[in-house]
This record gives structure tokens, sequence and C-alpha cells, in this order.
């Protein structure tokens, strides 16, 4: 296991460059930050587990200062580059899928958003001929988002399929559970165009004790999503799952993103979602999340489980292996 190559579904940019690649982009750029002081800055984009407790805090630290400072075509391209290299150097990562929402870096239509995608597409070609790596870009769209944004993401997704760009994913806070059926409803038809235009399809459902199993069910009644980023909550829902065996939907599992944000309380309580998973026949796949913003790496997480012996060795084996036959790249 500790040789084998590695997938990684589920990894965003905005908390996956490495601090001091930031503040040499912030620099580059002219970039104007509160702080003068390298580590100052370095307190400023990770995460405190003092201070940040919850998705909540996370988010505000992406939305804050890393979206922004990503925010031009050199800063996405070098990131994209950075990300791929430092999850094939670190772990082993031979194929990755990077999301991120091409719209929180272009300054609100400041810049030119095809200008942002063929950065990304730049720095994910040079890396991939540097270490001979595969990848594939996912584009989120934002639950904050009107839904004439949302629709221009898909458009480009579906405009840049050819190049590089593999799916579409839904990301942000999500409503409170009573009005989840609605909310995600919205959704339906720009996940249906994406899915018939053959883009592969996932969804961030499931992953705060706020949404439970509620959610999943909504997102797999309406978006009918390929995969599903977290959805951990699925475990306390016999609905869930038997709806996601059913389905055959894949779950993206990101353990120590979880334990961060508390959304899972300790590495007991992955024993019991994640067998619970492994006894109902759901398919789940192991994932980082964010390497830098979550201090981890994909080939840590596979570590963490395998030494709380949360998975068995075989279990490991059945997640690194799915990854690579859910991923939304085609096979080489
Ligand atoms: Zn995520």
């Amino acid at each position: 296991m500790s040789e084998l190559p590695l997938c990684d579904l589920h990894i965003h940019v905005g908390s996956s460059v490495a601090p001091h690649i930031m503040w040499s982009i912030a620099h580059q750029q002219g970039f104007k930050l509160p702080v003068k002081d390298y580590w100052e800055f370095v307190d400023l984009i990770t995460v405190n587990p003092r201070r940040d407790r919850t998705l909540a805090d996370y988010l505000r630290i992406l939305h804050e200062w890393t979206e922004k400072i990503q925010s031009s075509p050199a800063a996405v391209e070098r990131s994209v580059y950075e990300i791929i290299g430092k999850e094939y150097r670190g772990s082993r990562v031979e194929q990755v899928e990077l999301r991120f929402n091409p719209m929180k870096r272009n300054e609100h239509g400041a810049r030119d958003l095809d200008h942002i995608i063929h950065a990304a597409l730049r720095g994910m070609d040079r890396a991939c001929l540097e270490y001979g790596v595969r990848a594939g870009l996912i584009f989120c769209l934002a639950r904050e988002f009107d839904a004439e944004l949302n629709a221009i993401i898909v458009d480009k997704a579906i405009m840049y399929q050819s190049r590089g760009v593999v799916g579409i994913d839904l990301a942000g806070t999500e409503q409170d559970p009573m009005e989840l059926s609605d909310g995600v409803e919205r959704y339906a038809r720009l996940f249906a165009r994406a899915h018939d235009a053959g883009l592969g399809t996932t969804v961030h459902t499931g992953e705060t004790a706020a949404t439970s199993g509620d959610g999943v069910i909504a997102v797999l009644d309406q978006l009918k999503p390929d995969r599903i980023g977290h959805g951990v909550r699925a475990a306390y829902s016999e609905t869930a799952l038997d709806r996601l065996a059913d389905t055959g939907c894949v779950l993206e599992i990101c353990p120590t993103s979880n334990l961060h944000t508390r959304a899972v309380r300790h590495l007991e309580e992955f024993r019991f979602i994640l067998g619970t998973f492994a006894d109902r026949g759901v398919r789940f796949t192991v994932n980082t999340d964010g390497t830098y913003l979550c201090s981890t790496s994909l080939r840590r997480e596979f570590r963490l489980l395998a030494e709380a012996e949360i998975l068995s060795l075989a279990e490991l084996e059945t997640a690194r292996a799915l990854a690579f036959e859910a991923s939304f790249i085609s096979p080489a």
C-alpha cells in the first residue's frame, strides 16, 4: 500500500497551495497584505485549531484570503501547477482531479473568465508533462451564486471539456435541512445538462451534522450525481444508506478535513461511519479536500485510517483502486 500510486478525487485549489507559494504569488502581484511578516501570513491563511473550529471558519479563510490572492491568470496557473507537483512528489498521486470555482478567481468579472480557465489548463499541462501524471479540472458551482452565474460555469465546463475539464461540483454551505429538497432542485437542469454533455458530476453534501442524511437523499433524487463529496451523515440514515448502495454513487471521504471542522468528532466516529458504509455496500474513496489547509497529504490520510485500524488493508486497497475507477478522467 505504501508504494502504490494514489488518485485524489477531491482536492480544492483554494486549500492546497503551500503558504510559501501563496506568499510568493502575493508579492509577485503586488497584493496588499494586512501583515508584513511571513509567519503572520501563514497564520492568516492556514487553520489554527484553537481558533478555527467549523466549516464556516474554513470557508472564511478561503474567501477572505486564498481566493483573492489566486485571482489572476498567473496566480491560477502557478497554483494548479504547484499542487499537482506537490501531490506527486509527496504522496505519489499519479491521477488527480483538481477543483475550483473559476468565478471566484476573476475579481467579480474584472478579469476575463476564459483567461483564468486557460491559465489553469496551462498549469495542469505543465505539471502533467513534468511529472507524467494524469489530471483533470472540476469546476465548482456555488450554492451562494444565482442561477445565471452557475449556468455560465456549466457552459464553460462543457466548452473546455476537450481541453481537460472533466466535471462539475456544487460547493458551499448547505441550506436548512427543511429546505434541502427545494434548495437542490434549483440545480437539477444544470446537472442534467453537464451529465448529457459527458461531464462527471459530484456534489458537496452530508458533511456537517446540521444537514443529516436528508441532504444526501435530496441530492441523489434531484441531481443524480456520479459521486458525492463527503456524505458522512448518510451513515446515520437508513434511507440514505440504501439509496447510496442502490445507485452505486461513490463517496469522496476526506477524513482529516472532517475531523478539523468537527463534522466528524473523532477517529472512533469514522470507525462507525466507514464500517457502516463497508457493511452496507456503500462505495467510498479517500481524499484530502485541501492538503495545506488541513495539514495533510493523501498518503497521510491512508496511513491515518490504517494505523488506527479504521479500515483493513483490503478495505484500504478497495478505496485506493476505486478512486481510479470512479475518476472522471477517461482511462489511459
Ligand atoms: Zn471539498
